[in-house]
């Protein structure tokens, strides 16, 4: 095994360009190179391209950890608007499983319970159909304040998360056809439905899923 070369910006190879069909001469320059995983790009990239028609055709593997920077760079957070009707039912189920995930686990739980609905159709098919007659549930609560001149405050949910995490919940809102705060509500249903949908047995496995991913997270 010859060690790999660090490449600089004037050295030279060979690759397949698939918009020549062929095997050209390559030139390595800096390059802004679209993302693979969402829409933008990474700026300034180490790349190869090709000698004809100056089509990226490589991109060393040297480049990734600067690929990876812009991806993090311009992931767009995920915000999650709800009223604070929904957050009492949340904070509620949060607390029978530990009362000290309120608030501080709130994220987590929210983050554990997209990725069981990304991860299990028949829970994804359950939530969908049991969400609009939520959202009319909060629909009445909040119409009930109003009526009597009382305002329920909005929360906003801001998630930390890595890129992939970012990608795959606006993957799963796409997939469920939800917007983001409606994907949170789907989230905090996951979590009032257990409570009613789940064996005793099934119950206390939940709750200890959602605390392991806690204490995974706390480190
Ligand atoms: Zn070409």
């Amino acid at each position: 095994m010859t060690r790999r070369r660090i490449l600089q910006a004037g050295d030279t190879g060979r690759a397949v360009c698939q918009d020549c069909a062929t095997v050209v001469p390559v030139t390595y320059c800096y390059r802004d190179v679209p993302f693979r995983e969402m829409p933008g790009s990474a700026k300034g990239i180490l790349s190869g391209t090709c000698d004809h028609c100056g089509t990226v055709v490589l991109i060393p593997a040297q480049s990734s950890p600067h690929i990876r920077y812009w991806l993090e760079k311009t992931t767009p957070p995920v915000r999650l608007m709800v009223s604070r009707a929904e957050m009492e039912i949340f904070d509620a189920a949060l607390a029978q499983i530990h009362r000290r995930l309120v608030p501080e686990g709130r994220g987590s739980a929210l983050i554990y319970a997209f990725r069981q609905l990304s991860q299990d159709p028949a829970l994804r098919e359950r939530i969908t159909n049991a969400l609009p007659a939520f959202q009319a549930e909060i629909s009445s609560i909040l119409q009930r304040a109003r009526v009597k001149n009382l305002k329920v405050p909005t929360q906003q949910l801001r998630l930390s998360l890595s890129p992939q995490q970012a990608i795959a919940i606006r993957d799963l809102a796409g997939t469920m056809g939800l917007t983001l705060s409606d994907l949170g509500r789907a989230a905090i249903l996951v979590f009032r439905e257990a409570e009613k949908d789940l064996s005793a047995e099934q119950l206390r496995k939940f709750r200890a899923d959602v605390l392991a991913q806690r204490f995974e997270r706390v480190g």
